[in-house]
């Protein structure tokens, strides 16, 4: 422990949530699965029907909290999935006639929510994350909806700057903090009204499961979150929470080891001739380097980069080998893909988003030096394999 005050987060992480030490009792109990609970008499909490309360996601609730703001009181709702917990702080808070703020270059299915806003009568306003463009069109807005780092183009706004000028026009804040997770970045302490994430990438980050959480101070904003959930369902089933609550005993392991072989590749990346538009905002020379070095304490396992044309990008994802070939990210396992793949983000053919796991550094960035040597070459002249 570095203090009695102020434990490091691998301690934090390998206590989170744990409830007091039970004789013959287990560290972390196992998922309960129930629909209902016995319940005679007044039908009062804590737990009564499954769509409403869980033992298992009280602790991971409580396990979450701890991260996003250790030492302060904070209210956690874990969801079903990121998109979940995005949808239940927006229709929570939004209604008819209100104006939100949304990131232009954000996570790809906010233009998705965007139309179901707007066919709700709420006013929609983008902006771009980088340069705090979002600034500009906060007058009169009921919400900014803030992303930094920002999915898949890896920029960064100032998060402190631009919830004082929110707060000011009278506005929420929300953060969608899933790349950098509460150990990269703790938007609660940065002034915001709400820290949200999916928790299917690095906070859990073993690609195995889908979640979300929303963390807020205030409680009367956690209500309103938690009664959206109730009321649309949109609850996580108790394995999930559970083995999220697993994970998270490693999750500062698996971050550090993420982070140092992002900056290596970013690095070795950075070499090549074939390479352009490279992204990390841990790199210094990275246009996000300099807010991210204030804001930030880790800066993410994920480099962006662009190959000449979209052939050159598929030969490189084909020639990996310890680089999964897949979607999502923060995993354990290295994963990588041609984001323009999907249609639904500005960028070029050749836009790779790598997400770099746990795998020994050299390892790594040798398979991705190997790969990229590979697919220099046209297929014709390469050797099969
Ligand atoms: C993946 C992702 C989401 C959506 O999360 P799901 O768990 O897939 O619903 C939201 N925001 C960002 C930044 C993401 O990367």
């Amino acid at each position: 422990m570095n203090s009695a005050q102020s434990p490091g987060d691998g301690t934090r992480a390998v206590r989170a949530g744990l409830p007091e030490p039970v004789k013959h009792e287990p560290t972390l109990p196992g998922p309960v699965f129930a629909a209902h609970f016995h319940l005679p008499g007044e039908p009062t909490g804590p737990y009564t029907y499954g769509r409403d309360s869980n033992p298992t996601w009280t602790l991971l609730e409580r396990a979450i909290g701890e991260l996003e703001a250790p030492g302060v009181p904070v209210e956690t709702v874990t969801f079903a999935s990121g998109m979940a917990a995005i949808s239940a702080v927006l229709f929570s808070q939004l209604r008819t006639g209100d104006a939100v703020v949304l990131p232009s270059d954000g996570y790809q299915a906010l233009p998705l929510v965007r139309e179901q806003l707007e066919a709700y009568g709420i006013e929609v306003r983008t902006a771009p994350t980088r340069e705090d463009r979002q600034l500009s069109v906060l007058d009169g807005a009921r919400l900014l909806w803030i992303e930094s780092p920002s999915n898949p183009g890896l920029d960064v706004c100032d998060i402190r700057r631009l919830t004082e000028a929110a707060h000011r026009a009278g506005a929420l804040v929300a953060v969608d903090n899933t790349l950098a997770t509460p150990l990269g970045q703790r938007p609660l302490e940065l002034g915001a009204d709400f820290s949200v994430a999916s928790d299917t990438k690095g906070l859990t980050g073993h690609g195995d499961l889908l979640l979300g959480h929303v963390s807020c101070r205030n409680a009367d904003l956690a209500e309103g979150v938690r009664r959206w959930r109730k009321v649309v369902g949109a609850i996580p089933g108790p394995m999930e929470a559970w083995l999220a609550h697993r994970s998270l005993a490693t999750l500062q392991l698996r971050i550090e080891r993420s982070c140092a072989n992002a900056l290596a590749l970013a690095r070795a990346l950075s070499e090549r001739g074939e390479v352009g538009g490279l992204r990390y905002p841990g790199l210094p020379t990275d246009p996000s380097y300099p807010m991210a070095s204030l804001q930030m304490k880790r800066y993410g396992g994920i480099v962006s980069f662009v190959l000449p044309d979209r052939a050159h990008a598929e030969r490189f994802l084909d020639a990996l080998r310890l680089v999964d070939d897949a979607t999502s990210f923060g995993g354990v396992r290295s994963s990588a893909e041609r984001r323009g793949r999907w249609g639904g983000d500005a960028v070029p053919e050749g836009f790779v988003r790598l997400s770099a796991g746990a795998e020994d550094t050299e390892d790594l960035v040798a398979d991705v030096l190997r790969a990229l040597d590979e697919a220099v070459d046209e297929p014709a002249t390469r050797p099969l394999r």
